[in-house]
């Protein structure tokens, strides 16, 4: 069997960074309780690591912090928080770590900035991300009105673009969705300002994983079966190839897969680099018997 790994996988730039740092607040601090503020990353297997290496999740709006959490790290994770959050954290004496990734951190500032001078702020994404709850908190924490818009139906529905307008859009966001949301507002006033905030992690992905499916016979998607990017890149590696699984783990390669005689590997954004190793170790000690 011949096994092939897409020339773009696994951890993105920011899911990285906020690993090391989450690794770093633990070997700085043994001896203080070590939070994040909501699960890290969506991948289970990362997130039994943490939590044997005493890294415990808090509730991600924080509201559980009632308690006294002196001697306490707490970690902001990729998807960023709002203002408020970071200030109540620190208001409680705790230590705060901040993880977001740096594309987020500039989505926030730009929407602040626009804020600042008056702007009605519209996001595009889904609104109970974190991501989008942090963004629009940062809006709103200079008075701007901040309106997210879900679907091209949320675009639609919207009575007025004021003359002072922006749209941004969750760093994840499909662009030909983002490109439909931005035309429905543009229709409404030519003079709104589009920014371009969608980050090239997803769409690097999506197009290895393209050229890759034409290599293979079958590909496995390693990564959180609650992860979107990894779902996402499910419903093209299906479309693309007549054998398409996703796992998380190599416990839950498919007995097809061992048979086939091209294997591809992709892995979403938060699938850690052991776990992909360890499918291909599997696949390989599966070759040598
Ligand atoms: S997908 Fe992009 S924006 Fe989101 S954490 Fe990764 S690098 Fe940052």
């Amino acid at each position: 069997m011949k096994i092939e790994r897409a020339e773009v996988l696994g951890y993105c730039m920011g899911v990285r960074r906020a690993v090391e740092i989450a690794e770093k607040a633990c070997k700085e601090n043994p001896d203080k309780k070590i939070f994040t503020l909501g699960p890290l990353i969506h991948n289970n297997s990362a997130l039994e690591i943490f939590k044997k290496k005493g890294i415990n999740i808090l509730k991600e709006d924080a509201g559980d912090l009632k308690n006294d959490f002196n001697n306490s790290v707490v970690i902001v994770r990729a998807h960023g928080v709002m203002p408020i959050v970071i200030d109540n954290l620190k208001t409680k004496g705790v230590s705060v770590m901040d993880a977001t990734c740096p594309r987020v951190l500039s989505s926030q500032k730009r929407a602040a900035d626009y804020a600042k001078k008056g702007y009605t702020v519209f996001l595009a994404g889904d609104k109970n991300h974190g991501e989008i709850v942090g963004i629009s908190g940062h809006a709103r924490s200079y008075g701007a009105e901040c309106i997210v818009i879900e679907h091209k139906d949320d675009a639609l529905a919207v009575q007025n673009v004021p003359e002072k307008s922006v749209l941004l859009s969750q760093t994840t966001i499909s662009k030909s969705e983002y490109d439909v949301i931005a035309d429905v507002l543009k229709a409404k006033n030519s003079n709104i300002v589009i920014l371009n905030t969608i980050c090239p992690a997803t769409n690097e992905r999506q197009k290895a994983l393209v050229k890759l499916c034409k290599n293979v016979d079958g590909v496995l998607i390693i990564g959180g079966k609650n992860s979107a990017n990894t779902k996402r890149l499910l419903r093209t590696a299906q479309e693309l190839c007549n054998h398409a699984f996703l796992i998380e783990t190599a416990k839950e390669i498919p007995k097809l897969f061992f048979s086939l005689k091209r294997v591809g590997l992709t892995a979403g954004a938060s699938t850690p680099d052991f776990v992909i190793d360890e499918v291909e170790a599997a696949l390989e000690n599966h070759n040598a018997e």
